[in-house]
């Protein structure tokens, strides 16, 4: 366990933006966002007309792992719905802090595949730069709840030798920018990066994953469509939006201009129980998806981190649930189910 200054619930009021120092009205908007998370409890279950009985639970949780939600987020939340699938994925709970047999702190074993701080290279040709630490927002079920974001925050050095690395793999071809949410480093930051890694001859794309545009739309400024798609390399955006009602019409509007800027637009989700374990859900999240210009990509089994056992989808289930869209959906809309499985050479087909 990892010594904190703070409880986690004090370090979700902090700042998680590096701001621009001059940053024109889009980037404010953003910023302003991140400053403006919902970050306690007491006022979440206020704002959406909850049952203060949850609350003790909520503080105990949130003391191991933040809660943090962007306001645009909190406003597709049906209020007075403790069932509802957006809040369930947010809201901190008491099975959170029950010990589960079987789960761990580090699940796919990133701290083996680290070669150096803020890369994790486990797969040919594509490996992850972990550019931030941080989220904008704490996903309950999320297998960096318990990572040590600390310690892959980069400093300049640091990056200087996660560059040096990537640039000594002959048969790389893409990076892909994660973390924590790459996103959540401003335009300046993220132009820099995108700089250094379309000088290195070997790299073809420019991947990046990110919960931002999602739960944050006014992230995708003209600035960043800039520094995206203004390289040579091909840009792609893996999502990660769990259920239909995450994607309202800001979201669509973010979309469609990342679309029409030539971006390829791809979506992860997580199968997590009591908020898309069913067919309807995973089908209407695929049409949602369609809608909005994105692909289905990834569905994932759930990382064993500790405190999320409560959402995992046994795996009858889940090949169940894939098998009931794969006969109403086009193949198009039908992600694959994965599981990560360490030392494997790629996400294991279910
Ligand atoms: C998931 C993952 C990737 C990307 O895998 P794709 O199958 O190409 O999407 C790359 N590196 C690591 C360490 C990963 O966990
Ligand atoms: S956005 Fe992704 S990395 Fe961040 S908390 Fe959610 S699941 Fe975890």
């Amino acid at each position: 366990m990892i010594q904190h200054a703070h409880t986690a619930r004090e370090m979700a009021a902090s700042e998680i933006v590096a701001r621009d120092s001059a940053p024109d009205r889009d980037s404010r908007r953003w910023q302003d966002e991140m400053a403006d998370l919902v970050t306690d409890p007491t006022e979440l279950l206020a704002l959406l007309g909850l049952d203060r009985a949850q609350l003790p639970a909520a503080l105990g949780a949130s003391d191991a792992f933040a809660l943090r939600i962007p306001r645009p987020f909190l406003s597709r939340i049906r209020p007075g719905d403790p069932r509802d699938p957006l809040l369930l994925q947010v809201l901190p709970g008491a099975p959170e802090l029950e010990v589960s047999p079987g789960y761990s702190a580090d699940p796919l074993a990133e701290g083996e595949a680290n070669p150096v701080p803020g890369v994790v290279h486990k797969y040919r040709g594509r490996l992850l730069l972990i550019a931030a630490g941080q989220c904008a927002v704490n996903c309950r079920y999320c297998f960096r709840r318990q990572f040590p974001y600390g310690d892959n925050h980069l400093n300049r050095a640091q990056l200087r030798a996660a560059l040096d690395y990537i640039r000594a793999q002959a048969d790389l071809r893409e990076v892909i920018l994660s973390g924590g949410d790459p996103l959540v480093l401003n335009d300046r930051q993220l132009a820099r990066l995108v700089d250094e890694l379309a000088a290195i001859p070997q790299l073809d794309k420019l991947r990046i994953h990110s919960r931002l545009p999602i739960v944050a739309p006014s992230r995708i400024t003209d600035t960043l469509l800039g520094w995206l798609t203004g390289s040579r390399l091909k840009p792609v955006l893996v999502l990660h939006c769990n259920h239909a009602n995450e994607i309202d019409s800001a979201v669509r509007a973010a979309l469609q201009k990342l679309r029409a800027a030539g971006v390829t637009l791809l979506n992860q989700a997580v199968l997590l129980k009591g908020v898309n374990d069913s067919a309807v859900a995973l089908e209407d999240l695929s049409e949602a998806l369609f809608d909005a210009g994105v692909l289905p990509y990834y569905l994932h089994q759930l990382d064993r981190v500790q405190g999320a056992a409560h959402f995992e989808v046994d795996d009858a289930w889940a090949l169940a649930l894939v098998e009931q869209i794969r006969q109403r959906l086009p193949g198009y809309l039908v992600p694959k189910l994965v599981r990560e499985i360490p030392g494997e050479r790629s996400k294991s087909p279910l």
